[in-house]
């Protein structure tokens, strides 16, 4: 399946804070949101980084009670994997596997369009292999 349609499917909302932001505020939207990582932008659609709660954890482990005084900018990852509408669910799959990330801002002509979570790709294959499940079992009993 190409990304552009999942993205039909789940819409192009993406959670996003500003690099400038306290992590007390990357928690509090994580929490109200609902969701496991922000893409770190300024004005919403250019790409700055992505913080996911894997990189605060990692922080208090280090610092401790320091992490909620620092931004988002000094935790998140700055080299950010992002993909394209046409790119497929197979794709992110193996994409999202070799790199052990979970999360995937789509970007079209360098504007923040979608964000792709490893749930997000999961359900979609699922629902495909029933699909394919159900037609080659309808061939097969001659339906
Ligand atoms: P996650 O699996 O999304 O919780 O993230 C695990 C680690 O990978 C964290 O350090 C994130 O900042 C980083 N990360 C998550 N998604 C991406 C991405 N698309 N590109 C680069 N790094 C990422």
């Amino acid at each position: 399946m190409l990304i552009s349609q999942l993205l039909k499917k789940k819409g192009d909302d993406v959670a996003t804070i500003a690099p400038s932001d306290s992590i007390a505020d990357v928690v509090r939207a994580l929490a109200t949101r609902r969701v496991g990582a922000l893409v770190v932008s300024a004005d919403g659609t250019t790409v700055e980084g992505i913080i996911s709660e894997r990189d605060i954890v990692r922080d208090l482990a280090a610092q401790g009670s320091d992490t909620i005084n620092r931004t988002a900018g000094d935790l998140m990852t700055a080299e950010v994997v992002t993909c394209a509408l046409d790119a497929t669910t197979e794709q992110l799959m193996a994409e999202m596997t070799a790199r052990r990330i979970r999360h995937v801002p789509v970007t079209e002509n360098g504007a923040l369009v979608g964000i792709i979570s490893i749930g997000d790709v999961v359900n979609a294959r699922v629902h495909e292999l029933e699909i394919e499940t159900e037609q080659l079992s309808n061939y097969i009993s001659g339906y």
